[in-house]
């Protein structure tokens, strides 16, 4: 159950400066904290945020779940890479903070991911796949996230999400989200069923294009 959580503390700020896939350099920095409940290594990421100059909008934020195989490798089993990749570019733009959770395969970690895909080749969607395993559709809990943004001063964000569930889950915990930022649509010719069940059984906003149309990746 959601609930209003102890902020975290900022135990070590470092500047990291991020090399874009079209070759171009973000000046971010990288925090670490203290006093995370679940005791895990979250990280967040400034971007584009001036200094000195108070904000004339929240902070535009993404909370982003750990996926080793579409962040690291590129997997097109998901739309993971590519919704990290446009979250970098986009906060570094409008100045906000990238919150990069480690709770790899929707909370159940990796191996039960790739238990997962065993099942999802076998004809069962996303969702299903985790039932079928004895998990949640969906385990992963947002408390941390609030606890980052609360530690870095930061109670009022916008939010790049298509997912209703952060949204709620962030509110419950003291986080009051001004507008939701929709993503772009990250189709690739193998992840057309993982976004179609994300729409159907996960409440995304997200509109699929007919079968066989891709539609262009917005910038
Ligand atoms: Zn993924």
């Amino acid at each position: 159950v959601p609930r209003r959580p102890c902020p975290a503390t900022v135990r070590r700020e470092v500047p990291l400066p991020i090399r874009t896939r079209e070759g171009s350099t973000i000046q971010a920095r990288l925090y670490t904290f203290d006093g995370l409940d679940d005791g895990r290594e979250h990280i967040a990421l400034a971007m584009g945020l001036a200094s000195g100059a108070a904000p004339v909008r929240p902070p535009l934020v993404r909370v982003h779940s750990e996926c080793l195989t579409g962040d690291v490798l590129g997997s097109e089993r998901c739309d993971c890479g590519p919704q990290l990749h446009e979250a970098v570019l986009r906060i570094s733009r409008a100045g906000g903070y990238l919150l990069y959770l480690r709770q790899e395969g929707r909370g159940i970690g990796l191996y039960n991911k790739v238990d997962a895909y065993v099942l999802q080749d076998a004809g069962l969607d996303t969702y299903e796949a985790n039932l079928a395993l004895g998990y949640g559709e969906d385990e992963r809990d947002y408390t941390v996230a609030a606890q980052m943004l609360l530690g870095l001063g930061v109670d009022r964000v916008d939010l790049l999400s298509n997912n209703p569930d952060k949204v709620a889950q962030l509110s419950t915990a003291g986080i009051r989200v001004q507008r939701r930022v929709p993503t772009g649509l990250h189709l690739s010719p193998n992840n057309g069923p993982y976004l179609a069940a994300k729409f159907a059984s996960g409440g995304h906003g997200v509109v699929l294009p007919k079968e066989g149309r891709p539609i262009p990746r917005s910038r």
